[in-house]
């Protein structure tokens, strides 16, 4: 459908930079006008932290303008450019197809984001696509990400979710279509200068580094090689955030170079889910065939991905090839360090430990290899675990978990050992492992049964009480177990469509 989009007169307070830069890094697109908006979740506390001038619109004038039927005043709708490695193999030209930055806002507290119509219809990028969304994606991206907040989990987040009153056509049939806002520090990915090293053009590349660099690491420009100190900070926070996943048995699903983020924010949930009972190689993504992205394979993946965007820099490192490579190959080499150390130190704190001792990390390794074993689920093993601090016998609802209780004997007597010499310098274990280890997270089955009622029933309650679950992670609420439980046989979920 044609843009019939109208300009609405009321300013959001958008500060546009993006489009500031030459036209080659985006495209003037506006959304398509869909039949019915009706908005079904805002995120006023998100909005007001983003400073939003959104005062005073009713929830129709919200679906209005979250559905793309209204533009505000200041917005400047673009898609981006990027290209990407899906799956391992270069796609030179991708971009926002079902995607459109409408604008960016500053906090009070400086700090920029952009907001962004995920579903509004086709750009330039979309290729064979409809650059439309179905609901149900649109929800799980909802419930995720603002989960992922909830944990502490740099992400995208959510500020608004419509439907649109039309349907999309999907590989299971016709689906109900709906339409994220979603919000991010930058939606700049590995994949944007990918775009233009296919193209060669180098000029691109460095001035979307200087971008980079002033909106998301400033202290980098003082450095002696900036795009050394860029690169190096990306590094850092990838290694951080993907051994956070880990730590919360998250798996993202889809993790192309298009898909990770500059600014080192969890982007583009798709196929993504949290991992029920321990395995490494858990795969929920109807598409990773090969399990290319499983849960154990992510610290491998992204130190991949960064390689991808050295190569992107390599001429802004330094004019020299030799002395390029040998500036970004030791922080390559640093970087897969201190994803192992910061997966070591999250893995830690889950039994209760700050400070690491030499045989800390086999403790953790027999612990995962029991729930291996066993098909334990491996957020209630760690939440629980604390329950056996002062008790001679397991808790009930934690030796529940297990099929061979008995065989933990040997490692609880191990664990309770080296707790004590962690006590003894005063240590708060159990307020340590109630704050690393969450008693929710935004289980499969759970999203699942949250999508379907949308879906089904055109209700969103259930949406709605997941949500207010999920605000606080790490505290028990009362009368709340079915979002605390993995699924039964019947509720198991195997896999996830990103069918977007
Ligand atoms: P993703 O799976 O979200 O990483 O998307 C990969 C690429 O496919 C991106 O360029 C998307 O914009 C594009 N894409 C995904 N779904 C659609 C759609 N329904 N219409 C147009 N483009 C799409
Ligand atoms: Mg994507």
């Amino acid at each position: 459908m044609q843009s019939t989009t109208v300009n609405g007169n009321h300013s959001a307070g958008f500060d546009n930079t993006y489009i500031r830069l030459q036209e080659k890094f985006f495209h003037h697109c506006n959304p398509d006008k869909v039949p019915q908006p009706r908005l079904i979740c805002f995120n006023n506390e998100l909005a007001d932290h983003l400073n939003l001038r959104l005062q005073g619109l009713s929830d129709m004038d919200l679906a209005g303008y979250f559905s793309g039927n209204m533009l505000f005043a200041d917005s400047e709708p673009i898609a981006m450019a990027y290209a990407g490695h899906q799956f391992g193999s270069f796609v030179p030209q991708l971009g926002d197809g079902r995607a459109i930055l409408l604008g960016e806002i500053v906090t009070l507290k400086g700090k920029r984001y952009d907001i962004q119509l995920k579903g509004s219809g086709r750009t330039r990028w979309s290729r064979g696509g409809d650059g439309k969304s179905a609901l149900g994606p649109v929800i799980r991206e909802y419930i995720v990400s603002e989960a992922m907040h909830a944990l502490g989990v740099p992400t995208t987040r959510a500020l608004a979710m419509v439907t649109t009153g039309e349907e999309v056509l999907r590989q299971t049939g016709k689906l109900p279509g709906g339409i994220l806002t979603r919000v991010a520090s930058g939606y700049m990915r590995i994949g944007t200068f990918e775009y233009f090293l296919a193209r060669n053009d180098l000029e691109a590349i460095g001035q979307l580094a200087d971008y980079a660099i002033r909106r998301h690491y400033p202290e980098a420009a003082r450095d002696e090689n900036p795009y050394i100190s860029f690169f190096k900070q990306v590094c850092d926070r990838q290694a951080a955030l993907v051994a956070k996943w880990m730590q919360l048995g998250f798996i993202h699903g889809v993790m192309n170079t298009d898909n990770t983020s500059i600014c080192g924010e969890t982007i583009d949930y798709g196929p993504c889910a949290f991992m029920d009972e321990y395995d490494h190689n858990t795969v929920f993504s109807s598409i990773d065939i090969h399990g290319r992205y499983r849960y154990g394979n992510q610290g491998g993946i992204i130190l991949w991905n960064l390689s991808s965007l050295a190569h992107c820099l390599f001429h802004l490192f330094d004019e020299d090839e030799d002395t390029s490579r040998s500036l970004y190959t030791p922080i390559l080499e640093h970087t897969q360090v201190q994803f192992l150390h910061n997966w070591q130190q999250g893995m830690l704190k889950k039994v209760g430990l700050n400070k690491v001792e030499e045989k800390d990390i086999e403790l953790v390794e027999n612990y995962l290899d029991i729930l291996r074993e066993q098909n334990v689920d491996y957020t209630l093993a760690f939440r629980y675990l604390a329950d056996n601090i002062n008790r001679n016998t397991l808790s009930g609802r934690y030796s529940a978990l297990f099929k061979r209780p008995e065989e933990l004997d040997n490692w609880m007597l191990q664990w309770k050992k080296r707790l004590l010499r962690e006590s003894a310098s005063g240590a708060n274990i159990v307020s340590l492992m109630n704050r690393t280890n969450p008693a929710y997270i935004p289980r499969n089955h759970r999203v699942e049964k949250a999508i379907q009622q949308a879906e089904k029933e055109n209700r969103f309650e259930e949406i709605q009480r997941f949500m207010d679950v999920l605000k606080n992670p790490f505290s028990e609420q009362p009368d709340t177990a079915e979002y605390m439980l993995p699924p039964t046989t019947e509720e198991r979920v195997l896999q996830t469509f990103c069918g977007t």
